[in-house]
C-alpha cells in the first residue's frame, strides 16, 4: 500500500483523480512503482489533462 504522502490528487474541481505510485498511469505509459516526483515534466492528469502543478499530496492537508 502506498503512503498518503506518496499519493497525489488532482485539484481540479471537476476531477479529483488520485495518482498512486503503486499503480502508475497506464494511459500515460507510466509503469507501476513510479513516484509522482519522477513523472516526466510533460505528464498530465489522465482524467482532465491538468499539469503536475495542479496536484497536491494527499499527505499534506490544506498546505
Ligand atoms: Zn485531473
Amino acid at each position: 500500500m502506498g503512503k498518503p504522502e506518496e499519493m497525489w490528487q488532482c485539484q481540479m474541481s471537476n476531477c479529483g483523480f488520485i495518482y498512486s505510485p503503486d499503480r502508475g498511469d497506464k494511459k500515460g505509459k507510466i509503469p507501476p512503482g513510479t513516484p509522482f516526483k519522477a513523472l516526466p515534466a510533460e505528464w498530465k492528469c489522465p482524467c482532465c489533462g491538468a499539469g503536475e502543478k495542479m496536484f497536491r499530496p494527499l499527505g499534506s492537508p490544506g498546505a
